[in-house]
């Protein structure tokens, strides 16, 4: 499955984003180095991306880089998101093995040795399975459930629940991976698209070694609405059905109404059910609206066909 050369050395690499790290960036490097370098059979690299922080966190990175040649530091030319961010380290990743990997160590490094030791036995993926939550506060995790069974249901491919962006690719995954054109990615939506030889560890997730979430709840909120309308046209697709359902519904009750009339004569008074008709259509066709907006901006800003990220510098040792 992964053609290599007796003797030869299979090259892991770890995708790492960095937005106001600071507070956590000694610690990760700390805890990650004798992890990789642990691995048998392997050389690694560490791809940082700084996705525009306003800290000293690009300070810290440099520092690490230039001290050990396996750390590559990618300065993006502001904040793009977690997305763009991983997005730009996979792009950037030359390993046969792609890992994305969170700085605040919640995804728990002692994991990554697993990971490869399934993608020796011949996987493509190797995702890690988050056993249980218990560090994500109540809300996070059950809106986090809501999400995947409401996705889950509307679209055609299945996000595995509590499964994050934490996962080990192959080099052909991760060159699919690549090829998907859309500028904005959702990441665990697209990782899923791609399909592949698949399998599963389990982890528990720990809380952040420190600083803060990046992650408030709008963020969250909006970033579902990005899954949904990213993998599924069904929120599209169901105002037919309603506007036939509607429709049928109306003609029923004219129906009845002109009966009505030609048997009991013409009646005035009728003031409350034609205020509710004229309200509920007039929401309906709304939120309908509103659907179609969600859909025409996503269609607007990939037709624009603007790069996902831009890359303000790239240091590694030994270039200049
Ligand atoms: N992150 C990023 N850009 C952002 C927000 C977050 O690169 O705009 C990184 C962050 O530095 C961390 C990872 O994405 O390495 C996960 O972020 P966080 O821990 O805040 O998310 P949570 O674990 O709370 O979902
Ligand atoms: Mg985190």
């Amino acid at each position: 499955m992964n053609p290599r050369s007796p003797g030869a050395k299979d090259l892991i690499s770890l995708v790492v984003p960095f937005y106001n790290e600071s507070e956590v960036i000694d610690a990760f490097f700390r805890e990650i180095t004798p992890v990789l370098r642990n691995i048998a059979h392997a050389e690694y690299e560490i791809v940082c991306v700084n996705d525009g922080s306003t800290d000293s966190t690009l300070d810290h990175l440099l520092a690490a880089c230039a001290a050990d040649p396996r750390i590559k530091v990618i300065d993006l030319s502001r904040n793009f998101g977690k997305e763009a961010a991983m997005t730009a380290g996979i792009d950037a990743a030359t390993g046969e093995a792609v890992i994305p990997f969170d700085a605040d160590l919640q995804d728990p490094p002692e994991a990554i040795p697993a990971m490869v030791e399934k993608w020796r036995e011949g996987f493509d993926v190797v995702l890690a399975k988050r056993a249980e939550r218990q560090t994500d506060t109540y809300a996070k995790r059950s809106s986090a459930a809501l999400f995947y069974r409401v996705h889950n249901a509307i679209s055609d491919i299945q996000i595995p629940a509590n499964a994050g962006d934490f996962r080990l690719m192959s080099r052909p995954a991760v060159d699919a991976l690549k090829q998907l054109p859309e500028n904005r990615r959702f990441m665990k939506g697209l990782f899923a698209w791609i399909g592949f030889r698949t399998t599963e560890i389990e982890y528990s997730r720990r809380p952040r070694a420190g600083g803060k979430t990046k992650f408030s709840g709008w963020k969250l909120w909006n970033f579902a609405l990005e899954g949904m309308t990213s993998f599924s046209t069904l929120p599209l697709r169901i105002w037919t059905y309603i506007g036939g359902a509607t429709a049928a519904f109306a003609m029923l009750y004219s129906a009845y109404l002109i009966l009505r009339t030609l048997i009991r004569g013409v009646d005035i008074p009728g003031y409350a059910s034609i205020i509710t008709a004229v309200l509920f259509l007039g929401g309906v066709q709304l939120i309908g609206i509103g659907v179609i907006g969600e859909y025409i901006g996503r269609m607007y800003v990939e037709t624009k066909r603007r790069p996902v990220y831009i890359i303000r510098k790239i240091y590694q040792q030994g270039d200049s």
